[in-house]
């Protein structure tokens, strides 16, 4: 499907939930933010539906992440409702990876294509701290588990303050290197400012050439992760608000005062 400005939008990112196991600095608040009620978060039935509508209109790439998706329950069975959908060419996941040890073979055997995996620091000590209390050696068993059950190409998502010259974004490199994983450099945004980038590596941030619409663990689709507009689906419905958010998808990303990226996803 085109957008106003002839962009072909055919990626939908779905936030399954706001809950995380880590407190990274640059996405949650250390104490619980005001976190969604159980009652207001999708359930798996209205995601598939939402997917299903949204590849009738032209999606054919859909990324499950959150909060942490695979802290959310029974996320494989979610995973195989998805990769059911004919018509959904890619199917991937945005996590942290300090489950992903636990899930990968079964996420692969659902359907799920491919993984990328956040990684900001190969430093255990600074990985802790950055993510308040984050174990960086379940990340590497995440990884591995993931190149076993070929959940493949692996991204690493490596979040720079400054530049991928910095002394973190260059080790995180080599390692990505020496384990033939790829890496994009994901620079740090605020939502509430407007800071956003362009992602090295990647497809972010472009707004001249943005292909994705958004689902929030809630149930809203928004055209634009810097924006306010959104579309209750359980409102306006589901084909309407894709419909809506698609023909009022901004030109350009500015302010996003409703939202944290840990429930609209990063
Ligand atoms: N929990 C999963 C993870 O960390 O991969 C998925 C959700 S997380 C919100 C998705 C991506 O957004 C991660 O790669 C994370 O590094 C990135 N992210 C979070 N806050 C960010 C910020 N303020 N600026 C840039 N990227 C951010
Ligand atoms: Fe959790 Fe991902 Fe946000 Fe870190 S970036 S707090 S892992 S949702």
């Amino acid at each position: 499907m085109l957008d106003r400005y002839n962009r072909e939008i055919n990626y939908l990112r779905i936030s399954v939930t706001d809950r995380c196991n880590l407190r990274c600095h640059y996405c949650m608040p250390e104490n619980d933010p005001c976190l969604l009620r159980h009652e207001d978060i999708m359930r798996f039935e209205e995601i598939r539906e939402v997917v299903g509508v949204a590849v009738s209109m032209g999606v054919d790439k859909i990324r499950l992440t959150g909060g942490e998706p695979l802290v959310r329950k029974d996320i494989v069975d979610l995973v195989s409702m998805i990769a059911s959908i004919s018509g959904v060419k890619d199917l991937a996941m945005t996590t942290n990876g300090v489950l992903l040890s636990n899930y990968a073979a079964s996420l692969a055997k659902a359907g799920l294509h491919r993984v990328n995996i956040s990684l900001d620091t190969i430093d255990p000590v600074k990985f802790r701290s950055l993510t308040r209390g984050g174990d960086i050696q379940k990340v590497f068993k995440g990884i591995n588990a993931a190149r076993h059950a070929r959940l493949e190409p692996i991204k690493i998502n490596c979040v720079i303050t400054e530049s991928p010259d910095e002394a973190d974004a260059m080790q995180v490199g080599s390692f990505c290197r020496a384990e033939g994983l790829q890496v994009r450099y994901i620079p740090k945004m605020d939502l509430q400012l407007g800071h956003f980038g362009v992602v090295d590596g990647g497809s972010g941030g472009d707004c001249g050439s943005c292909n994705r619409l958004r689902l929030t663990s809630d149930g809203k689709i928004k055209p634009c992760l810097f924006s306010d507009i959104a579309y209750d689906i359980r409102i306006t419905g589901i084909r309407k608000s894709l419909e809506m958010a698609l023909g009022n998808k901004p030109e350009k990303g500015t302010i996003n005062l409703s939202n944290c990226f840990h429930n609209i996803g990063g």
